[in-house]
């Protein structure tokens, strides 16, 4: 079987590394806010070229705690909208309802499944504050069409890059474009954890300072509390193991270019419809997506031959039951690509022979 993502050999890779950065930490008798986080802080906020990196507990906290503190700092308030795009992963959206913000869901550009800009500017209000890109499964937004449009209609603008860690345009990272960016290490990510874990990026220092108090019980100073806290830390063993891994992430992105540049250049099957790509390093494959009107027949076809493949994501957020309200909204491409996405294995551990036989399979599909 070709599995879907091998957690186990990705980490492996790494494993001395790793089990000796767990003993430091663990010999050190330090294991919250200490210096493994304070250099892991360093490394990514160098690694995207920002000023300021603060480290939570996990991606959906960095999304909420970046909004809350542009509430705390006045620049938000209860109602305001928030344009995002209805195919994203749940995540996004409820970072936005938590915070008792209105997300504004529009449509995708269906061949990149990202933010259209036109669309963007279609769904301006006199209430909407905040755009949020989200980089859907490794390519980066169109981030100069969509910094252009929120300078002229006095926007913030946050980037949900939980999938997307080292895509770029014209070598500006992801997590450097907007007012703020919310990472994800969730194991599975392409700079995974081995647990939960998180970070903002900005180059603002009010909004680091903030964000910072705000994981940590709103405290700024100890025992000092000036705001209505919360706790999302990153510990110390996530923070070394994510050192130790960040140091690998280019060359893992190289092995995930190189498997995806084989299926788009060798997949030439006329029932499926490959990703398309702007530029090559704008895109980091996080998951390598593809549409097909037969996805059930084409899934089980593909497992029956030693395949296994994901769905991103099944079912629209504005389809759930946590978003019961909005059951009678239609987003009629969104809900076109939910039925039509199929996502292949991509990881940096994939061997290149097992590529040419999930080639070989799929155009053999009819
Ligand atoms: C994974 C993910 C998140 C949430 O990250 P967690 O670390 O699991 O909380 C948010 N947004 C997107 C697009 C994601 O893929």
């Amino acid at each position: 079987m070709i599995p879907f993502l091998n957690l186990q050999e990705i980490n492996a890779q790494y494993q001395e590394e790793l089990k000796a950065v767990c003993s430091r930490v663990i010999d050190s008798g330090w294991y919250l806010n200490g210096n493994e986080l304070n250099t892991f802080e360093k490394e990514f906020s160098a690694y995207c070229a920002t000023d300021y990196c603060i480290g939570v507990a996990n991606g959906l906290d960095a999304l909420t705690l970046t909004l809350r503190a542009w509430k705390e700092l006045g620049k938000l308030k209860d109602g305001d909208e928030v344009i995002v795009q209805a195919n994203t992963y749940i995540a996004s959206i409820l970072a936005i309802t938590e915070n008792n913000l209105t997300p504004v869901l529009v449509e995708p550009n269906d061949t990149t499944f990202n933010l259209c800009p036109n669309t963007v500017k279609k769904a301006i209000t006199p209430k909407t504050r905040v755009i949020l890109p989200v980089h859907l499964y490794g390519q980066i937004s169109p981030m100069p069409e969509l910094m252009g449009i929120a300078l002229e209609n006095d926007l913030l603008v946050l980037e949900d890059c939980a999938q997307a860690h080292g895509a770029a345009i014209n070598g500006k990272k992801a997590g450097s474009w907007g007012h703020a960016a919310a990472f994800s290490f969730y194991p599975g990510k392409n700079l995974g954890a081995l647990g939960d874990a998180g970070a903002v990026t900005t180059n603002d220092e009010e909004l680091a300072k903030t964000i910072r108090a705000l994981g940590n019980y709103g405290s700024a100073k100890r025992y000092e509390h000036k705001l209505k806290g919360v706790n999302s830390r990153m510990d110390e063993i996530q923070a070394a193991m994510l050192s130790v891994k960040l140091k690998h992430l280019d060359d893992e992105i190289k092995v995930r270019q190189t498997v995806a540049q084989k299926y788009l250049t060798e997949i030439n099957n006329p029932l499926i419809e490959l990703p398309v790509v702007d530029e090559i390093n704008s895109h980091v494959w996080h998951l390598f997506v593809i549409k097909t009107d037969q996805r059930k027949k084409l899934a089980s076809y593909l497992l029956d031959n030693g395949i296994e493949t994901l769905i991103h994501y099944p079912t629209a957020p504005h389809k759930q039951g946590a978003y019961k309200e909005w059951s009678n909204k239609v987003f009629s491409k969104s809900e076109k690509l939910h039925e039509q996405v199929l996502s292949l294995p991509i990881s940096p551990v994939l061997d290149y022979k097992d590529v040419d036989r999930i080639i070989l399979i799929i155009n053999n599909y009819k």
